[in-house]
């Protein structure tokens, strides 16, 4: 890892300008969900007991390069002073961030505006980042979930000042880097979720990294099919079956144990309650759809987790949302997270519906790490170089 930690830097007397993701829900002008702006805290916290200065800079929803009140960080300063216990002085505007004499700086912690209002955040224009860098001595980056994006605040400017990962970035990269980096193995990777077309790269990067990969969901129907089951009227991608084959020949050739459902749960409506049974994963009639795996399944899935010292976990094995097709992944997610709890799995999860899905499953506490970066950790997890993260390597 090329990257500093905050306690590398000498952060005392200096401003440091740290990008953060505090895009939190907000109904009302009430935020809905503090978890974003609890997880800077700790970083806020290191800066400041180093002497330094944080100046926050982060985005909020999608303004396209314009002031769009609605979008404004102002209305959440309230929430942000109330996590982090200290007054925090925003700044409406980059010129008026450039004006300020240090005299002005009369709070502890600094949050710029919206750095999306500005066009030449999204574009990454080096002008744009010289501007910004030129408000403080050293970057921060704790915003791990926008890593993902070459943006001016997360890439450009990294270049231009001494840079370091805040803390949440930097606990971030370590658990993906224990998970798929340098694993103990045997590592067992989980990938469910609605469709293969929307997994490609992540299934293709999996089968040459990991030594059992079990798939689940709507995904694992288009390879029941692909081996000329019949799946009735599943969710189902049939045209994605040669696609499918290469992804079994890839795993194959790499020594990569594929796990697909041996039976699977079943039903004729896509409902809460909806009667439903569990059949051999060839008997699908064609009037009913897989919806969950069955018991021999999650037996098979659980043996796998008990044979792996590592496990990361994307997308849910049915369709969680709805009862009992919930019974798989609530299962293999309790079994995970005891075995989590014992010593004897390093449990790696994120993306999308899997914090949900893990949530509801109650078993998300014991995991490893849980990662809240929906984009940004299915890029890590499909091998791809993360912008944010590369800028930081010195
Ligand atoms: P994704 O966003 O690709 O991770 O997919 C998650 C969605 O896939 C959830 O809404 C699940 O309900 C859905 N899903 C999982 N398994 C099935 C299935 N067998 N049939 C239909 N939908 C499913």
């Amino acid at each position: 890892m090329g990257w500093k930690t905050l306690d590398e830097m000498d952060l005392a007397g200096k401003t440091v300008l740290t990008r953060v993701d505090i895009n939190v829900p907000v109904d009302n002008g009430r935020v809905t969900d503090t978890t974003r702006i609890d997880r800077i805290v700790p970083t806020v916290e290191a800066i400041l007991s180093a002497g330094g200065k944080p100046m926050l800079i982060a985005h909020f929803g999608r303004p396209k390069g314009k002031v769009v009140d609605a979008m404004s960080l102002r209305q959440i300063v309230p929430a942000l002073e109330s996590a982090l216990g200290h007054t925090v002085q925003f700044i409406e505007t980059l010129e008026g961030a450039e004006a300020m004499t240090e005299e002005a700086r009369a709070a502890e912690v600094l949050l710029m505006e919206n750095i999306r209002f500005y066009p030449g955040e999204e574009a990454n224009d080096p002008d744009f980042a010289a501007r910004i860098a030129g408000l403080g001595d050293i970057y921060c980056n704790d915003a791990f979930s926008a890593a993902h994006r070459a943006h001016a605040s997360t890439e450009a400017i990294a270049r231009l000042l001494p840079c370091c990962a805040g803390r949440l970035m930097q606990a971030e990269l370590q658990a993906l880097e224990k998970a798929l980096g340098a694993p103990k193995r045997p590592v067992a990777a989980v990938v469910g979720g609605a469709k293969v077309s929307t997994k490609l790269d992540l299934l293709g990067n999996l089968v040459g990294k990991v030594d059992k990969l079990v798939i689940g969901g709507g995904m694992a129907n288009t390879f029941l099919a692909a081996q000329g089951l019949s799946v009735g009227k599943s969710l189902c991608e049939h045209e994605m079956a040669d696609t499918a084959r290469e992804i079994m020949a890839k795993a194959g050739a790499a020594g990569c144990e594929i796990i697909l459902p041996s039976d699977v749960v079943i039903a004729k409506d896509f409902k809460a309650g909806a009667p439903s049974e569990t059949v051999p994963a060839h008997a699908c009639p064609d009037d009913a759809m897989i919806l969950d795996a069955g018991a021999g399944s999650i037996a098979r899935i659980n043996a796998a987790f008990e044979a792996s010292q590592t496990l990361i976990w994307n997308g849910p094995l049915g369709a969680f949302e709805i009862e009992p097709f919930d019974t798989a992944t609530n299962a293999a997610a309790a079994h995970a997270a005891a075995l989590t709890r014992t010593g004897k799995l390093t449990s790696v999860a994120g993306g999308g519906d899997t914090v949900a899905a893990l949530n509801q499953a109650g078993a998300a506490e014991a995991f490893t790490y849980i990662s809240t970066a929906g984009g940004a950790f299915l890029e890590w997890m499909e091998g791809k170089a993360l912008p944010g993260v590369e800028a930081l390597n010195t």
